[in-house]
């Protein structure tokens, strides 16, 4: 047996023996990043475009590691996925978010991304009733994010969790909004109260077709009773663009970047008692 794991392992190039060593380091050093307290979140503002008020902030995970320096979500969390890291480290997340929440005004709503691997992991929904009931937080306060990969396996129990969770008042925003296969194939299927249109289409309005697809994507939120949110919105062009055509909430560089806990906190008072 031995010989034959060296034989095949000579089919990997020399280069990938390089990429499968580093991206198991990685995973090394992701897998004790929890124990060690490396990760925390910051918080991006959430606007009401018609009002101009602040109606919540999203939770984005930050990893500080001590060998690698910041290391941006995209880079770990499809890591965390393979490896099922995601599922404690979402946990984590759900939890250090409704706790930051717990101190923000009243009525301000805590939106947290949730995985596909998470979501469908055993046991989640008791996760999230038990990060709302240890921080006070009401459920009513509380939106998951999720995106098409959640959906596109149709498994009974995914809608029973989707489910679930709304008859407790959490909110269910479907991220990336477009980016998809099926994105309005899933709209008539699962149970959503948002859409956060990807901040592709936002950066691209200049052009007249994709404008055109915006504009598509907030009348239909309207006709579907859905709350739409702009992702990426970084210019005054752009938030002019989508009041003009209706659009319910902002987010992105423009309103707020994402910041630490003290800092949205300060920002969210301000806004709240102006
Ligand atoms: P996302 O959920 O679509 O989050 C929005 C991303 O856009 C964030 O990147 C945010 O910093 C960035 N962003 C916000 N406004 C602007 C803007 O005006 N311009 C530009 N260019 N970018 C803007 P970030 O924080 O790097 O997160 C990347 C992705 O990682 C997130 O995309 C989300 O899919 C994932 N992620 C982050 N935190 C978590 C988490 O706690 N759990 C899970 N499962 N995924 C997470
Ligand atoms: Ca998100
Ligand atoms: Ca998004
Ligand atoms: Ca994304």
């Amino acid at each position: 047996a031995k010989s034959e794991g060296r034989n095949l392992y000579r089919f990997f190039e020399p280069g990938m023996d390089a990429v499968v060593q580093a991206r198991r380091a990685l995973e090394v050093d992701l897998e004790a990043a929890l124990p060690r307290q490396e990760f925390d979140l910051h918080f991006q503002p959430i606007m009401n475009i018609t009002s101009g008020e602040i109606t919540g902030a999203e939770a984005l995970m930050r990893w500080h590691s001590p060998g690698r320096g910041t290391v941006a979500p995209d880079d770990f969390i499809p890591v965390a996925e393979e490896t099922g890291l995601i599922v404690p480290l979402g946990e984590w997340a759900l939890r250090k978010a409704c706790a930051e929440a717990a101190s923000w005004p009243p009525g301000l709503r805590i939106a947290v991304n949730v995985s596909a691997v998470q979501l469908k992991s055993n046991g989640f929904a008791r996760g999230v009733i038990s990060a709302l009931a240890f921080s006070g937080v009401p459920a009513g306060r509380l939106e998951l994010e999720i995106t098409e990969t959640v959906l596109m396996d149709e498994s009974k129990a995914v809608l029973k969790t989707l489910r679930q969770l709304r008859e407790l008042g959490i909110r269910i925003a479907l991220d990336d909004f477009g980016t998809g296969y099926s994105s309005l194939g899933y709209l008539r299927r699962f149970p959503v109260d948002k859409i956060k249109i990807d901040r592709s289409f936002i950066r691209d309005m200049g052009n007249r077709d994709t404008a055109a697809i915006v504009r598509t994507i907030i009348g239909l939120g309207a006709e579907l009773g859905i709350v739409v949110t702009a992702e990426g919105v970084e210019t005054e062009a752009q938030l002019d663009m989508l009041r003009d055509n209706g659009c319910v909430e902002a987010q992105g560089y423009l309103i707020g970047v994402p910041s630490k806990p003290a800092d949205i906190q300060r920002l969210l008072e301000s806004r709240a008692t102006r």
